[in-house]
């Protein structure tokens, strides 16, 4: 059996040369699930008969000279992601039994690009969290160590592909929420430029910031797996014209790395808590030098006013989306159907979780006749400070460098009762997601044991830049190639 932390170029020579089938590797992935998600709790759900089947076509398709670069794949999804015919939680009570309708357009971009979906990836409720410890179904156990989290919303789909029960998964970054995991999980992920990859079938959380990406175990993988998923979509109104030829370039002829200018904010360094970290950092610096880039340090004053700015414009957007659940036409329906406003009361107590029950409030509260201009509109102003402080240093900068969170993984029920702790988990990812610039997080060290994460951040529409650093990066070192022990 084939060793489950092979990357995807690894899997597709030995599908393309018989060595194994698509099959072989659908049924050891769904075994590997079987034996480690009781304790991990990445996968909500396998979707066991669908992927053999189309591991099998997919076996057929490489018959009969099939050649995709994802055909026959294992992948896993986000379940926020709709996926046509199946269940679809987002995490949440509310959605128990709700099966979607219709396939979201990156679902169905990987379906055709091959994948084989193994299932549905655990999450904090309606992508609401940073630690997984939100989600309605439980949490999911960082598998380096079980005690701690994986980070959040997008834990189960980190986690999953750190320990190997998928070569990729989806994952969404509202405003962290594939980074921060990627980083606590050691793998690499991205969120691309806001308007890269089509919502349309996503769940909305904040729609002026969600953004679908993935998580694989190299940054080769990453983008792999993007240039199946993103291009405009006349299905989603946010979504960019901007084609996908710079990823195509990279991943055909590669992109020169040297000579980049690389700027560090001081801001983001000193916010940073733990030594070890910032000497891993060092290293990242000195290894992507030694790669010919340049570095310079550059100021992002306003950094500190992110999370208050991003907890603001978030809640209310969620507010707003979220009002979409009252029991009427679909979901959870409350059992005090008495009166229309009880059937809403009821439909919502019993379906939202408590933090999701927070931010609505929260965000009802923000936009209410009165308090609009002090905090919803105060926050989009902070948010277009913090917008024109990224395009001022990339004048001078091509890429930064900065700590993707606070730390390493934290333990379960650490900071359980102490929501600004946890919202702080947000500092060094929450500035570029308000900013929609594309940024990514990859494995650069250990402390404790536990990995450690360098975001890149760049300017609108420099993914294929972001990953060609990161791939460039992953060549000199192995920190991505590090695994746990399962
Ligand atoms: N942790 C952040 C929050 O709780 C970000 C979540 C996300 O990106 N979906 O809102």
């Amino acid at each position: 059996m084939p060793d489950p932390y092979l990357d995807i170029g690894e899997m597709r020579a030995l599908l393309d040369s018989g060595a194994c089938s698509a099959s072989e590797l659908c049924e050891q992935h769904l075994k590997r699930i079987a034996r480690l998600n009781p304790k991990l709790g990445c996968f909500l759900r396998t979707h066991d008969e669908p992927a053999r089947l189309a591991a099998k076509q997919a076996d057929e398709r490489i018959a009969n000279g099939g050649k995709s670069p994802l055909l026959g794949i294992p992948i896993a999804h986000k379940d926020l992601f709709c996926t046509k015919g199946e269940i679809t939680t987002c995490g949440s009570k509310i959605l128990a039994d709700w099966r979607a309708p219709y396939d979201a357009t990156i679902v169905e971009r990987l379906r055709q690009a091959g994948v084989v979906v193994l299932g549905k990836c655990n999450m904090d409720e309606f992508a609401m969290g940073s630690s997984n410890e939100n989600s309605a179904y439980g949490p999911v156990a960082n598998p380096w160590d079980e005690v701690r989290v994986p980070g959040g919303s997008s834990g189960g789909s980190a986690a999953s592909v750190a320990a190997g029960l998928a070569a990729a998964a989806t994952a969404t970054d509202t405003g962290g929420s594939i980074r921060q995991p990627a980083s606590l999980c050691g793998v690499t992920g991205i969120r691309p430029t806001y308007g890269r990859v089509s919502r349309f079938g996503m769940i909305a959380f904040a729609s002026s910031l969600d953004q679908a990406g993935v998580i694989a175990r190299s940054a080769f993988d990453v983008a792999f797996l993007l240039r199946a998923m993103a291009g405009f979509d006349h299905k989603d109104s946010t979504s960019s014209e901007t084609g996908v030829d710079d990823l195509e370039a990279l991943i055909e002829t590669g992109e020169s790395v040297s000579g980049l200018r690389v700027g560090v904010p001081s801001e983001y360094m000193a916010s940073l808590k733990s030594a070890g970290y910032g000497v891993a950092l060092d290293e990242v610096r000195r290894e992507l030098e030694a790669l010919g880039m340049r570095f310079e340090n550059v100021s992002l004053p306003s950094t500190f006013a992110a999370i208050p700015a991003y907890y603001v414009l978030a809640c209310c957007e969620a507010s707003s989306n979220l009002s979409r659940f009252d029991g009427v036409r679909y979901g959870h329906r409350g059992a005090d159907d008495t009166s229309l406003e009880s059937l809403y009361t009821s439909s919502r107590s019993e379906g939202f979780g408590e933090e999701v029950k927070r931010r609505i409030l929260t965000g009802t509260y923000c936009l209410s006749y009165g308090y609009y201009d002090a905090y919803y509109k105060k926050g989009m102003r902070v948010r277009r400070v913090i917008r024109d402080e990224f395009a001022r240093a990339f004048e001078s900068v091509d890429v930064l460098l900065t700590p993707s969170s606070p730390g390493v993984a934290f333990k379960r029920g650490e900071l359980a009762g102490d929501h600004i702790a946890m919202y702080q988990q947000d500092c060094f990812t929450t500035p570029a997601a308000l900013a929609g610039q594309p940024c990514l997080s990859m494995p650069c060290g250990f402390e404790h044991g536990l990995p450690l994460g360098a975001q890149l951040i760049g300017p609108h529409f420099s993914d294929a830049r972001l990953l060609a650093v990161a791939i460039a990066y992953q060549q000199v070192t192995d920190w991505h190639r590090r695994h746990p022990k399962l």
